[in-house]
């Protein structure tokens, strides 16, 4: 009991933050554009600031990863950033100035899922959906 609380108090004490980064996903292997050929590509977050981090991968980042529809375009992540890692547990697009919530949905079912996998109901295709955030 004593020794998990200290491992806790070392999590508080670390720096794990929240936060929220506006930019674009990269490859980590192609820095500055140059050409990396037969590589398995390493995904990380470019911010507007210029800052980049290495994406963690995980349930709720996994579209991130598999999706290249989301690597062309104008992103905002909520989530956890860990000194230069980030583990992102919302994703929104930024569309013509809006903010939109991103998320995949199968319409016959009328379910939404988190990453662009065949639907768990149907088993049918799901579709990338932007909607607006009020
Ligand atoms: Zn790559
Ligand atoms: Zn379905």
């Amino acid at each position: 009991m004593i020794l998990r609380g200290i491992a806790c108090a070392l999590i508080l004490a670390g720096s794990l933050r929240a936060a929220e980064l506006r930019g674009y996903v990269v490859c980590l292997a192609e820095k500055d554009g140059k050409f990396v050929a037969n590589h398995e590509h390493i995904y990380g977050f470019k911010t507007t600031e210029g800052k980049t981090y290495k994406l963690v991968r995980a349930k709720l980042s996994e579209a991130l990863f598999v999706d290249k529809r989301l690597h062309e375009k104008d992103l905002l992540l909520k989530g956890t950033a860990d000194g230069d890692k980030f583990e992102p547990t919302a994703i929104h697009s930024v569309k013509n100035g809006v903010v939109c919530e991103v998320y995949y949905w199968c319409d016959i079912c009328a379910i939404e899922a988190v990453a662009p996998e065949i639907c768990v109901c149907c088993q049918g295709p799901v579709e990338l959906v932007e909607k607006p955030l009020k």
